[in-house]
């Protein structure tokens, strides 16, 4: 980072020491190290904090527009009896790889603007792009592919082939990629639960 980037970073961290100390400065040295090994120390600092995050169940959100990252506070300190229903995963090592993954929205933003003129802030290029060219640092296969509208019928639908990623898998990764004892968690169904989380337990648990 340009000297004046290092200066900004380290008033957010001094800063994180105060209002955040339990979890703060291991985010903002999180972004630090993954900032210099994954984007060759490119990504301008912006303020890490937490709090309730919009759009329901997310874990996190980077709001491009006041370049602010926000985390919520049960990624590391659970609240309620288990949230978004991966209590055993939840943690640092989760927290790590979900700042890993809004990194990429920070890149994409840093780049050309909140959706990397795609379709969505996942489903564009430049988001797509990053996701490969990180994979094998990650051990993870380099399997994104931009996803179009395919039309049967009446209905258009968004169709990925079987070996490239989702839709709902690129809003979880890298985390959702992982195997569940990644996170020191056994035998847990990690990726249906990021994805499809409260909604299909529920229906589950209703017996639907
Ligand atoms: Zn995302």
């Amino acid at each position: 980072m340009l000297f004046e980037q290092e200066r900004r970073f380290q008033i957010l961290l001094a800063a994180s020491e105060i209002s955040d100390p339990t979890d703060g400065p291991f985010a903002y040295q999180t972004w630090y190290d993954y900032n210099q090994r994954y984007f060759d120390d490119q990504l301008l600092p912006v303020p890490i904090v937490f709090g309730l995050v919009p759009h329901g169940r997310a874990l996190s959100h980077y709001d491009g527009y006041r370049r602010r990252e926000l985390l919520h506070p049960s990624l590391f300190v659970p609240q309620g009896e288990n949230p978004w229903h991966v209590l055993p995963i939840l943690g640092r090592l989760l927290a790590a790889e979900v700042i890993l993954h809004d990194m990429i929205h920070m890149r994409v933003w840093q780049l050309c603007g909140s959706r990397g003129k795609g379709a969505s802030s996942h489903n564009n290029p430049f988001f797509i792009r990053e996701i490969n060219r990180l994979a094998p640092l990650l051990g993870l296969p380099a399997n994104a592919s931009l996803i179009k509208q395919q039309r049967t019928g009446d209905r258009v639908q968004w169709v990925h082939l079987p070996e490239f990623l989702s839709r709902g898998e690129l809003a979880v990764w890298p985390y959702g990629m992982r195997p569940a004892d990644y996170f020191d968690a056994e035998s847990f169904p990690l990726l249906d639960q990021l994805i499809h989380g409260h909604s299909k337990t529920k229906k589950k648990e209703d017996g639907v």
